[in-house]
């Protein structure tokens, strides 16, 4: 096996032998720990039939590790620059497929297609650049992409809205937008000393494996995140008040939100942060009987 990317002096070598430096813009914070990066690779169970997307590749710290486990890689990276990197930290790996694009701009259908044909199985691992985790999460479970899941690494803060339960203060409409499409777990909390450059962050890793079906069936998905988006847009404040600042205006619209909650069942002083998602998906459901 060849010598770990992911030390600090391997790193720095890398850098100085490719005149490179971190663009904080995008995100660059390299991981320098393999202990770390076993693990983060350990949560995703791939083996050699299965295919790992990365996004955001950097020097090729994670990418070894996923080519040593997995069957082919394919990684998208938004950085020019890293390319001429990456043929030569990656040359001692033949299975690993390098787009140069930025990932929400990507066709990851057709290059999924294309790169990863006969994979049956594939899992996206990733250390996310921090400024765009949470359209970066939402594009790949939106696309219904054939992924089993998703193991990535983000800021610890939007790990735990994103893995929350109802009644805890980081539940909102981030987490059900997850945990619609995913059952989302925290699996590892990661000190910020594995990182070069170092973020001004905590992070975490999360495990998300897509279900076969949403967790709700919904009559209208995007009334239903118009409902939990409403609901907590002031968090303070009551169901019954959020919606009736959220839900279109209309004539006796108070008294329909009454009429839709009382069928659902769920009392107008409670607050967004103590329904369930089962409580939403039924909350939206009655009430698109009445504003859509
Ligand atoms: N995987 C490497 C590691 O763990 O050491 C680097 C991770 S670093 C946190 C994030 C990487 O994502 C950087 O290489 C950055 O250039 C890349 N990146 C940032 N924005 C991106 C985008 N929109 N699409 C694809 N890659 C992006």
């Amino acid at each position: 096996m060849t010598k770990d990317i992911a030390t600090p002096i391997r790193t720095q070598e890398i850098m100085a032998k490719h005149g490179l430096t971190v663009k904080k813009s995008l995100g660059q914070n390299f991981l320098i720990d393999p202990n770390i990066l076993r693990k983060i690779v350990g949560q995703a169970k791939l083996t050699k039939q299965s295919a790992a997307i990365e996004v955001g590749p950097g020097i090729g710290a994670l990418t070894e590790h996923l080519a040593r486990e997995a069957g082919k890689v394919l990684a998208f990276e938004i950085d020019q620059r890293l390319l001429p990197v990456l043929e030569d930290t990656l040359s001692p790996y033949d299975n690993i497929s390098i787009i140069h694009s930025d990932i929400l701009k990507a066709d990851v259908e057709a290059a999924i297609k294309k790169e990863l044909a006969g994979y049956e199985d594939i899992m996206v691992v990733a250390n996310l650049p921090y400024y765009v985790t949470t359209p970066i999460i939402l594009k790949l479970l939106l696309e219904n992409l054939p992924i089993r899941g998703l193991v990535v690494m983000l800021q610890k803060e939007v790990a735990e809205r994103i893995t929350a339960k109802p009644g805890t203060k980081a539940y909102g409409s981030l987490s059900i937008a997850i945990q619609y499409y995913t059952e989302a777990e925290m699996a590892l909390t990661v000190p910020k000393s594995v990182f070069l450059p170092q973020p001004n962050v905590d992070s975490a890793v999360i495990r998300m494996i897509k279900r076969p079906q949403p967790l709700v069936e919904v009559i209208d998905e995007d009334f239903f995140f118009t409902v939990t988006r409403s609901s907590f847009a002031q968090r303070r404040k009551t169901i019954l008040n959020n919606l009736q600042v959220g839900m279109p205006e209309g004539k006796a619209k108070k008294d329909l939100i009454l009429k839709a909650l009382e069928e659902a069942e769920i009392d107008p002083a409670r607050r967004g942060e103590t329904l369930s998602i089962e409580e939403f998906g039924l909350l939206a459901n009655k009430l698109h009987a009445y504003f859509r």
